[in-house]
């Protein structure tokens, strides 16, 4: 968690030692100060949020790209009193969720199902070689010559997953909401089945369709 309530301001720690509330369970939280990750707030016991990662350099990175009253908003069901901090919630009614580590396909459905009851989601998934060489297979596979297709005034490519982990690039085909990858700063729109169903008809299994876009567009998308 990167900002908490002090006092009146919702920002990041300055200094090690600092307290500050939890802006979604109003406990009290610790600023962390470590010299070589980024300053962020720890809660006493565990985080509220079961689905938060530990985050670096490259959420906090996006996050600087949205005012501070989107970042870390903090949603509550009324029905169930479910609670969660999406990661940006803009005035326009997009959550946007980062997400760097690995993530299970039912972890997937149960934020979409949350976050879509009240608002439009995007995911932003993070292409890197920590942990495996998922960074460096996208790369190989991105091939936009071969097969385009136009849909919905957007000009995609179909390609093909080169190397393993196919069922990644599977289970964020079958999203309910809108999926964007973002690999060394190069952002990419993939079809998915809430946006781009008769694409997803066309594709085999370990193919794919994806549409470049700018940084710019994709804060304007975000941003409604
Ligand atoms: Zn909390």
């Amino acid at each position: 968690m990167l900002l908490a309530r002090v006092g009146e301001e919702k920002r990041g720690p300055v200094a090690k030692g600092e307290r500050g509330r939890c802006p979604n369970c109003n406990s009290e939280v610790l600023a962390v100060v470590p010299r070589e990750n980024i300053r962020h707030w720890r809660h006493r016991a565990r985080d509220c949020d079961p689905w938060s990662e530990p985050e670096g350099p490259w959420h906090l990175g996006w996050k600087d790209q949205f005012p501070v009253e989107a970042r870390e908003v903090s949603l509550i069901d009324p029905y169930t009193g479910e609670r969660h901090r999406a990661d940006i919630r803009t005035q326009a009614g997009v959550v946007l969720e980062l997400q760097h580590s690995s993530i299970p396909e039912e972890e997937i459905a149960a934020r979409e199902a949350f976050y879509t009851r009240d608002h439009r989601m995007f995911w932003l998934v993070h292409m890197h070689n920590e942990g495996s060489f998922r960074g460096t297979h996208f790369l190989m596979s991105l091939n936009f010559d071969k097969r385009p297709i136009n849909f919905g005034g957007k000009r995609f490519s179909i390609m093909s997953w080169v190397g393993p982990g196919k069922q990644f690039i599977e289970k964020w085909k079958r999203s309910s909401t809108h999926v964007f990858f973002d690999c060394g700063g190069s952002i990419f729109y993939l079809a998915t089945k809430k946006g781009c169903a008769p694409i997803l008809e066309q594709l085999k299994k370990g193919e794919f369709a994806l549409c470049p876009l700018t940084v710019r567009e994709f804060l304007e998308a975000v941003s409604g």
